[in-house]
C-alpha cells in the first residue's frame, strides 16, 4: 500500500526524523487558516503548496509551488486543489489526463532564508531480495530523478546493506554521512537522520521509504522535504493506524472491489479473463494463455476456500473489464470442491444479464465429475476442458 507524502511524513515525525512541517487541506476555504496555523507554529512567511497524489515528479507538472505570502497561498492553493495534475508518473505521463488533486499540503519554506545555500541529498531504504538485507541507497545528487543519476553518474550513488536481524549500526550511519561529504554539525545530524529513518522503515513495516530531497539547510540541519512510502500489505493487520491511511481514490476500482471479497486480483492489459485458485496455478495459466496466442486480462486467485458466492463476485469483476473477450476458469479442487465452483459459475452466468463472452472451464480434482455434469446440464454455452492444454486451445479457437 502506498502512502501520501503527508502520511509518510507523519510516520517519520513519530520516529524523530526531522521533516519539513506542513498542514494538509482538503477544501479551498481551509487554505488560509492552515497557513496561519503553520506560520504560528514554524514562523515561516513563504509556504510551499504541494499536491497530494500517489505519483512523483509533481514539481515538474506544476503540483509543487512556492507561495511567497498569504495572498499567494490562497491563489496557488486554489489553482492546485482540484486540478488534474499530470506528471511523468501519472497514467499516460505528461500526455495523459492526469490525476485529480483532492488534498494539498501547505508546507513551511524549508529552504528559507537562502535557497542557494541549501543542498539536496537523496536517500531511500528498500528491501533487497537478492542479498536478503535492507538497502540504504543515497547520493549527493538529490532533488532530481535518481534513475538518471544512476545511469549517467553511477559512482555518485552509494548503497549500504543493513542486516535486518541486527539493524543499522552506528559505524554505517557515520559512513553514510562521510560519503555524503558532510562535516561538523551536519555530519552528526545526518547520522541521527539515517538511524531514525531506518527505524521508521522498520516500525512501519515499509517495503520502501524514499526521501528526495533530504535537505541540508544553510544552518546545517538535515530534514525530509519529500516522502514516498510503501507499506507491506501483509503487515497491515498489525499496523492498524497505517492501514487506516489507505486512500482508495488512488487505487484501481476493480482491485478495490476485489479486496472486499478477499479476492487476489490484479488488472492487466490483455483480453482473456482468468479465474484460478492458487497463485502458482494462476501464473501457470497465464503462461499457457500467452503460449496459445492470447493475453491475460488479469491475475485472479479466488483462494483455496472459494464458494459459489465468491466465484460469482470474481466473475463480475472480470466482466467489468471491457477488454475481456473470453474467460478461462481453471480450478484445481483440493480443498475447494469442483461442484461448488461449477455451481458458482452456473449461478453467475444466470445472474449476469449481458453475458456475451465465451467461457472455458477446466475443473480437476475433488468432485470434478459432478462439476462436469452440473455444467453440461445447465444448458449454458460453456466449453469444458479436461487438460490445461485443451483449455488453451479452446481459448485460441474462441478468440479467432
Ligand atoms: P516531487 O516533485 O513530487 O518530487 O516533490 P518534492 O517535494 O520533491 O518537491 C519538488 C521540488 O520543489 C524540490 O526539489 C524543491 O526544489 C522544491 N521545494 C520543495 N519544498 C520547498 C521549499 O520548502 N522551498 C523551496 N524554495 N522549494 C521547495
Ligand atoms: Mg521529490
Amino acid at each position: 500500500m502506498n502512502l501520501h507524502e503527508y502520511q509518510g511524513k507523519k510516520i517519520l515525525k513519530d520516529n524523530n526524523v526531522p521533516i519539513q512541517e506542513g498542514v494538509v487541506v482538503e477544501k479551498k476555504e481551509e487554505l488560509l487558516s492552515a497557513y496561519d496555523q503553520l506560520k504560528k507554529d514554524t514562523g515561516t512567511e513563504a509556504a510551499v503548496i504541494k499536491a497530494q497524489i500517489h505519483a512523483g515528479g509533481r514539481g515538474k507538472g506544476g503540483g509543487v509551488k512556492l507561495a511567497k505570502n498569504r495572498a499567494e497561498v490562497e491563489q496557488l492553493g486554489s489553482d492546485i486543489l482540484g486540478m488534474m495534475l499530470k506528471t511523468p508518473q501519472t497514467p499516460g505521463g505528461l500526455e495523459g489526463e492526469g490525476k485529480l488533486v483532492r488534498k494539498v499540503l501547505i508546507a513551511e519554506d524549508a529552504y528559507a532564508p537562502d535557497f542557494d545555500a541549501c543542498d539536496e541529498i537523496y536517500m531511500s531504504i528498500l528491501t533487497d531480495r537478492d542479498s536478503g538485507n535492507n538497502a540504504i541507497i543515497y547520493s549527493t545528487e538529490g532533488g532530481m530523478d535518481i534513475e538518471t543519476v544512476a545511469e549517467e553518474t553511477p559512482h555518485l550513488v552509494h548503497k549500504e546493506f543493513v542486516d535486518p536481524s541486527i539493524g543499522l549500526q552506528p559505524f554505517q550511519a557515520r559512513k553514510i554521512a562521510f560519503n555524503l561529504g558532510l562535516t561538523g554539525k551536519a555530519f552528526k545530524e545526518m547520522t541521527k537522520f539515517a538511524a531514525n529513518l531506518y527505524r521508521s522503515f522498520i516500525n512501519a513495516d515499509a517495503t520502501l521509504v524514499e526521501i528526495n530531497p533530504v535537505l541540508k539547510t544553510a544552518d546545517d540541519r538535515i530534514l525530509a522535504v519529500d516522502c514516498k512510502m510503501s507499506i507491506d500489505d501483509a503487515a497491515l493487520f498489525r499496523r492498524k493506524e497505517i492501514a487506516e491511511m489507505r486512500d482508495i481514490h488512488e487505487e484501481d476500482p476493480t482491485e478495490v472491489e476485489a479486496k472486499k471479497y478477499d479476492l487476489n486480483y490484479v488488472k492487466l492489459d490483455g483480453n482473456v479473463g482468468c479465474m484460478v485458485n492458487g497463485a502458482g496455478l494462476a501464473m501457470a495459466t497465464m503462461d499457457i494463455i500467452k503460449l496459445s496466442g492470447g493475453d491475460p486480462a488479469n491475475f485472479l486467485d479466488v483462494g483455496g476456500t472459494a464458494n459459489a458466492a465468491r466465484v460469482e463476485q470474481g466473475f463480475r469483476i472480470i466482466l467489468s473489464d471491457q477488454n475481456v473477450k473470453a474467460i478461462l476458469i481453471n480450478i484445481f479442487g483440493g480443498i475447494v470442491r469442483c461442484d461448488r465452483v461449477a455451481q458458482g459459475v452456473v449461478d453467475a452466468c444466470r445472474n449476469i444479464d449481458d453475458l456475451n463472452v465465451p467461457i472455458i472451464v477446466r475443473l480437476q480434482g475433488t468432485n470434478a465429475d459432478i462439476a462436469k455434469e452440473i455444467i453440461d446440464n445447465s444448458g449454458l454455452a460453456v466449453h469444458s476442458a479436461v487438460l490445461l492444454e485443451e483449455a488453451a486451445q479452446l481459448v485460441k479457437k474462441v478468440l479467432s
